[in-house]
């Protein structure tokens, strides 16, 4: 899909931390990424995907987890969303997750794609790379196959590139790489899939989740509960396919009611920062498989915690009946006795057979580190054993985020782009190891957090217990390879 995540994702524009950022500088030899040289590449991505609070506006789940958080004492601040204000509809930015309607989304499409286009990159949609062709340790570009829907026509390609750039997503850059040969043995390790689920109110009045930002709040009250590590809770896009397929099944008439009553629900959701991981390996045709068995003891503790916090949130709120996205357990409904219900959704497993479990954000299976050992790639972002193949997305950070993914992304994107634009003005560096890149250009901080902060204040303790066509060139890159049915972006507009 031609734009990735971005065209779907939920506008939340999230700095990256800066403890996260110390343990990718000091554990994993990203020098500088804990310090100002990286926060100009943050400031840099921010300011061009326009992020801001003035188009976080709180709609009903929003008001609901902000009453909640305010009772409880938890801390809450409005998100800085890539919407651009001139543009933003509030009765239809809740199906920005279908696409946005409005053109004010500023997502890769209209940003970094586009100025890529203006500058004469070639992009290549319909097009999946299928192998990453090396020759004696280094690069000669990449092999891929144009697949044309309306006819079922296929074509091979190879693009002829000095330097490739992968950018498949966490779930498929690994898979490249593997399907390819490159990459060393922590190729399709270290997958971080930020485990999330729902919980829902039904509350007495209407909700109109549809109105508003899906998402425009972070609590981070217990962001970094444990040895840094923690859970974060926010908004999600309504959606009645999400909410069906989480919803409790008992039977017909039983989830018929449960939807009935959706108009009146507010749902939030709960993302671990997981300290475990999973994997990425390929089948015999080459296909990426995705393993992730939630096995780390502090993943699972917090995963149960975030459970529990979501639903005193709800009660705080007012809720009438409180829903989780398990197949046996029936809602909590006010007048019952909130603590045993608490205990009794601590005993349910997570994931398969127990409350549902999914990923919004795919991280870390191509991560950059010092060691060969146990990442893909280099500081810089070029492979340790294959020169002129670098990592340009989600699978490229040395951990997970710990928070809502897309501009940490495009940040460190960003770095891995100064290294590789020294690399190609400079052949003599071609070679080097270079760890520092060549400063970024000043720009001003962005100022999208500028009077977000709500904090709202301890009313008591917390009471927690969270085809074949040659195309030459010097690089190729891995994203506009991609895709499916986007207009050639020459003609998108920003
Ligand atoms: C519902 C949802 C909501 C989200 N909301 C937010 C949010 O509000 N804020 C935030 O920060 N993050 C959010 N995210 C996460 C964020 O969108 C992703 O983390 C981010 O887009 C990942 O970027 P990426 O470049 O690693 O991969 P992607 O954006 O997935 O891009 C990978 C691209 O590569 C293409 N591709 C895959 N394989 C091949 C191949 N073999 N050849 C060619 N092309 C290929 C894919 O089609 C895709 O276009 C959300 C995600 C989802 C699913």
């Amino acid at each position: 899909m031609l734009g990735g995540g971005s065209l779907v994702n939920w506008s939340n524009s999230v700095r990256p931390r800066p403890d996260v950022r110390g343990w990718w500088a000091q554990d994993h030899g990203l020098t500088g990424v804990d310090g100002d040289e990286f926060d100009r590449h943050v400031d840099a991505v921010l300011q061009r995907i326009s992020a801001n609070t003035d188009c976080s506006d709180f709609n009903s789940p929003h008001q609901r987890l902000e009453e909640g958080a305010g009772k409880l004492g938890w801390h809450l601040r409005t998100a800085a969303l890539n919407v651009a204000p001139d543009r933003y509809d509030p009765d239809i930015a809740g199906f920005t997750g279908y696409g946005d309607q409005t053109g004010a989304k500023q997502g890769t499409l209209k940003t970094f794609l586009q100025d890529a286009a203006s500058a004469g990159t070639r992009i290549l949609v319909r097009t999946r790379a299928d192998r990453i062709v090396v020759d004696d340790g280094s690069t000669t570009g990449v092999e891929a196959t144009f697949s044309d829907p309306a006819t079922g026509a296929s074509a091979k390609v190879t693009v002829q590139a000095r330097h490739v750039v992968v950018a498949c997503g966490s779930l498929e850059t690994p898979a490249l790489l593997l399907r390819s040969g490159i990459g060393g043995p922590a190729v399709g390790k270290n997958l971080h899939l930020h485990p999330s689920t729902v919980v829902g109110g039904m509350y007495a009045e209407d909700q109109d989740s549809w109105w508003g930002p899906p998402q425009a709040a972070i609590l981070d009250e217990f962001a970094d509960k444990d040895e840094g590590y923690g859970y974060i809770i926010e908004g999600i896009q309504h959606s009645f396919a999400l909410l069906a397929a989480t919803a409790r099944w008992k039977d017909a008439t039983d989830h018929k009611e449960v939807m009935a009553k959706v108009g009146r629900s507010s749902w939030f959701v709960g993302i671990v920062q997981d300290r475990g991981s999973g994997t990425v390996s390929v089948d015999e045709a080459g296909n990426a498989v995705h393993t992730y068995p939630l096995d780390d003891e502090l993943d699972q503790r917090h995963f149960h915690e975030m459970l529990e916090s979501m639903i005193r949130l709800h009660e705080a709120a007012g809720a009438e009946e409180i829903l989780l996205g398990s197949p046996t357990l029936d809602p909590w409904r006010r007048g019952e006795d909130l603590d045993a219900f608490i205990a009794t959704v601590m005993g349910e497993p997570a994931g398969f057979g127990g409350t549902a479990m999914f990923s919004a954000h795919q991280m870390s299976s191509a991560r950059m580190g010092a060691d060969p050992a146990t990442s893909v790639a280099k500081p810089s972002g070029e492979l340790h054993d294959t020169a002129g193949v670098w990592i340009g997305d989600t699978s490229a950070f040395p951990t997970c985020s710990g928070v809502n993914p897309m501009v940490s992304c495009m940040a460190l994107a960003r770095r891995t782009a100064g290294f590789l634009s020294d690399v190609l003005t400079d052949p003599e560096r071609a070679t080097a190891d270079a760890h520092v890149a060549r400063a970024p250009a000043a720009v001003e901080p962005h100022p999208e957090e500028r009077a977000a902060d709500r904090v709202t204040e301890p009313a008591g303790p917390a009471t927690l217990g969270g085809a074949v066509q040659s195309v030459p060139g010097d690089v190729g890159v891995g994203v506009p390879i991609g895709g499916d049915d986007q207009a050639p972006l020459p003609d998108a507009r920003p």
